[in-house]
């Protein structure tokens, strides 16, 4: 059907390279473009790419005039955007200069500053409906099925949705004494900041990791989860009408929390920049370079991730509880596609994403979460892709 250009080298981005490999009726070319060639050239190696023919390039995504210059000669339908969310704007300018569908997994973040805003790609709405193009964005777990979760309840279970808890937890184990699932720098950033939640139009901050619970998940057992601000959050406030309040929790053990503590009362996870013997660093981009690298995790993590949505709301008048999950073992994905289940959760959904727009079904000119559109044939292509999911309509609460 077309070709997709891949950019981006780590761990999510050769999930995504795997599984579009396994689609080639759709996927009949990809490219995978990153800074370091020799990590494309790494995962073109692992793959076996069947019937997809697959090639590598280098780019330099925070150049558009570079990114302009690769779709120009590779010639996609769409870009899958798997690097950092720093080159979320500037991959979407080279789309609109060239007329090519836009996917990412993270919304687009200033360098300086831990924002989580959909504020800047929201802005180009307008210039991707006059071009006629589809950006999709957040098509990763969360952002991602946790929106298409959301609006599959809505369409098939609900009337109104008045509440919804987010729970990621993963129950995997990689033996390191610290190491974080995907890119370190935007993980610590992302816990570091103030907890935010969204109740009756306004947004409620809280200190980092103070709201804590318990919560007995499916397959993993009671595992403790604090409440995170996460970007599906400002999404799902403005999308889903009737909503009273949209809160997001997640899983750390005891033991990845007092490692970062102590970075954080060190200063090592610092995003303001230190002069160093006559260099300027950001201690946090110097913490990401002497960390395992998350692409490395795979062999050695073993367990299992859960994430869902817990939904409450109204049908035909009356109450109604609601849990949609799904649960995937870090060692499954190991075994097929040689990378941990943070990076299989992510890549997946980004190929399916990309599948929906180049097939027509999830194509619509303009800037949109994927809560905004039709859940029906995403939730299919889970269960079909590896991420199958499970219903349960009498979940313990939250309180
Ligand atoms: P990694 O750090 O493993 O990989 C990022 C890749 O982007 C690296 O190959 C890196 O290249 C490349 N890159 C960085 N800067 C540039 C640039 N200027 N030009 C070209 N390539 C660049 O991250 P992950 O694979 O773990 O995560 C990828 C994305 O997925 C992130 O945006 C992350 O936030 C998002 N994510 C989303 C999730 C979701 O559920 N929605 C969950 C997990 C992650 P180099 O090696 O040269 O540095």
């Amino acid at each position: 059907m077309g070709k997709a250009l891949i950019i981006g080298a780590g761990g999510v981005a050769s999930v995504v390279a795997h599984k579009c490999c396994q689609v080639p009726d759709v996927f009949e070319e990809i490219c995978i473009a990153s800074r370091t060639l020799s990590k494309c050239e790494a995962i073109k190696d692992k793959i076996d790419g069947g019937k997809t023919k697959v090639t590598v390039a280098q780019v330099d995504a925070d150049k558009t005039e570079e990114v302009i210059e690769l779709i120009n000669s590779f010639k996609p339908e769409i870009v899958i955007n798997v690097a950092l969310p720093y080159q979320d704007l500037t991959i979407m300018d080279a789309c609109l200069a060239t007329g090519v569908h836009y996917l990412d997994t993270a919304n687009y973040e200033p360098p300086e500053t831990a924002k989580f805003e959909y504020k800047w790609q929201w802005e180009y709405k307008q210039k991707f409906e006059e071009a006629g193009l589809t950006a999709l964005l957040g098509s990763g777990f969360d952002p991602g099925v946790t929106g298409v979760f959301t609006a599959y309840a809505q369409k098939h279970h609900f009337d109104e949705i008045n509440y919804i808890d987010i729970v990621d937890a993963n129950g995997g184990d990689h033996g390191y004494p610290f190491a974080t699932n995907f890119n370190p720098e935007i993980n610590i950033r992302e816990i570091t900041a103030n907890g935010r939640y969204w109740e009756n139009g306004e947004w409620i901050e809280t200190p980092p990791l103070s709201e804590k619970r318990e919560y007995n998940l499916d397959q993993i057992g009671p595992k403790n989860i604090y409440l995170l601000y996460h970007e599906e959050l400002e999404s799902l406030a403005v999308n889903i009408k009737g909503l009273k309040r949209i809160r997001f929790w997640m899983t750390f053990s005891d033991n990845y929390l007092n490692h970062l503590k102590v970075l954080e009362n060190v200063g090592m996870t610092s995003i303001e920049p230190i002069n160093y013997e006559g260099k300027e660093i950001i201690p946090l981009q110097f913490l990401k370079e002497i960390l395992p690298d998350p692409a490395s995790l795979g062999p050695r993590t073993k367990g299992k991730t859960n994430i869902g949505c817990i939904i409450q709301g109204t049908k035909d008048g009356k109450p109604k509880t609601y849990y949609v999950y799904n649960i995937c073992d870090h060692q499954e994905c190991y075994r097929e596609v040689g990378s941990q289940a943070i990076s299989y959760t992510t890549g997946v959904p980004a190929m399916i994403g990309a599948m929906l727009i180049m097939k027509g079904q999830w194509k619509r000119p303009g800037v949109y979460n994927v809560e905004e559109f039709d859940p029906d044939p995403f939730m299919d292509a889970l269960n079909k892709y590896g991420l199958p999911w499970q219903e349960n309509f009498s979940p313990t609460l939250i309180d």
